[in-house]
């Protein structure tokens, strides 16, 4: 055992409820619940905003800024578009996260799969656990659209004497999880991320279900899909649309978590792999292989999946410079107006990429400028370089 982890075995979780060092801007990634909170102020997204060094660390450089689509999507050897030959049913799109990670347990590359499973009486409600079963890992199938303690089992993983990992987790768990890593006292840790952004607490997503579904308590599941409505699935099998430009951006302003509204971390820049949807047409998924490990994760899941190239159409920046304002201001559509506008922007809009880029553009925009009206002194430090340079095309209101 080694000085430094004797030493951060010494330290206390802090209990549930308790303030955490980064208060309001806090996403409950589960460090503070455990002892490596002796970490924190290195190693917490909200604290310590340190991408090129822990880019590097990860993937043995940083992002090349003056290369368009690492710029926006980071580091990375390929990119595509996917989906399983036979989808898991129930999964939040293909299965493609839980296929790859049921193949790395069953296949030996790992002992266990970081995962979040959610609680018996709320299906929202987020559950980690250290999946040692293939039927563990589909236990934790589709997301939980809430702010989720992915990290809280890491004490676990260190006393099970685990050597060989997998986690999957979102940008502000990675982050976390890439400043500890050398002190889990792993042989080999593998990474599989998934984009993330306006994440919510469990009474956010009530308020949200509530201002935006038409049956809040049958929703299975819900995505902000590529082509610019909330699509929420029900329990009976039933797809409800919602076009974004009818959501109620005045009741919903404060949904989203502080730590949501601050983050520039949309693609997992330091995963090893990230499986999303935005940069893949309407019902594929968008694959970012970032280095080896990745690489490896995909090559065992290849022969169930089909894949094509990613593709990129239209131009973005219009629409994202009207969406500043209109998000500003609070500005809600009559439904007619939005479902009309949503058709409209559908047909001209941008695709693929450039979908995935319209979204990152949007939700920069509004992070930045939230940082800077809510937390001024963290704006220098905490904004990378490459989401100032994306906001930089933009004109924003003061
Ligand atoms: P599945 O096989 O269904 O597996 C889902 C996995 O996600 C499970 O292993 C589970 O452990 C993990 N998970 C579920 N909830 C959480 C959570 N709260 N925190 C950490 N891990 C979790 N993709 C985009 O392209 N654009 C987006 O804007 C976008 N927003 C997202 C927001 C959230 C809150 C989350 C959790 C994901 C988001 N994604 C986004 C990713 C996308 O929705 C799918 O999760 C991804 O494509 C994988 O689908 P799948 O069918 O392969 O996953
Ligand atoms: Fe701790 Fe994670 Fe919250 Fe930061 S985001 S204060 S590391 S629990």
């Amino acid at each position: 055992m080694t000085l430094a982890q004797s030493a951060h075995k010494k330290a206390k979780a802090l209990r549930p409820g308790a303030r955490r060092p980064a208060k309001e801007l806090c996403s409950e990634c589960g460090l503070c619940d455990t002892y490596y909170i002796h970490y924190v102020k290195e190693a917490c997204a909200f604290l310590n905003q340190q991408f090129p060094e822990l880019e590097t660390q990860t993937h043995g450089r940083d992002r090349d800024l003056d290369e368009p689509l690492e710029q926006y999507f980071g580091v990375h050897h390929d990119m595509m578009a996917a989906r399983k030959l036979e989808p898991i049913e129930g999964a939040q799109w293909t299965g493609i996260v839980s296929s790859i990670a049921i193949a790395m347990l069953t296949q030996g590359h790992v002992e266990g799969v970081v995962c979040v499973q959610n609680t018996e009486e709320d299906r929202f409600q987020p559950k980690p656990v250290i999946a040692t079963t293939p039927e563990e890992i589909l236990a934790a199938r589709v997301n939980k659209p809430t702010l989720s303690p992915n990290l809280s089992v890491l004490e676990q993983v260190e006393q099970s004497g685990m050597k060989r990992l997998l986690v999957i987790g979102v940008g502000c768990q990675i982050q976390a999880l890439r400043a500890v890593e050398k002190e889990l006292g792993l042989e080999k840790l593998y990474v599989l991320g998934t984009p993330c952004v306006d994440n919510v607490t469990r009474t956010g997503l009530q308020k949200f279900l509530e201002t935006t579904s038409r049956s809040p308590e049958t929703v299975v599941h819900y995505e902000f899909m590529q082509d610019f409505r909330v699509h929420f699935k029900h329990e009976d099998g039933s797809i409800e649309k919602v076009p974004f430009f009818g959501l109620k951006t005045n009741q919903l302003k404060d949904v989203f978590a502080p730590s949501c509204m601050s983050c520039f971390d949309y693609v997992n820049g330091l995963a090893d792999i990230v499986v999303g949807y935005m940069g893949a047409p309407f019902g594929w998924q968008w694959i970012t292989v970032r280095n080896e490990r990745g690489q490896e994760m995909l090559d065992i899941v290849m022969d169930q999946l089909e894949t094509q190239p990613v593709d990129s159409k239209g131009d973005r920046h219009a629409a994202v410079q009207q969406s500043i304002p209109a998000y500003d201001k609070g500005v809600t559509l009559p439904m007619w107006a939005a479902q009309l506008m949503g058709v409209v922007i559908e047909r001209v809009g941008p695709k693929g990429l450039e979908y995935a880029r319209f979204s990152i553009d949007s939700h920069f925009t509004r992070n930045y400028l939230y940082v800077k009206r809510n937390h001024p002194e963290k704006l220098e430090e905490h904004v990378p370089e490459f989401a100032k340079r994306i906001v930089g095309q933009y004109k924003l209101p003061e």
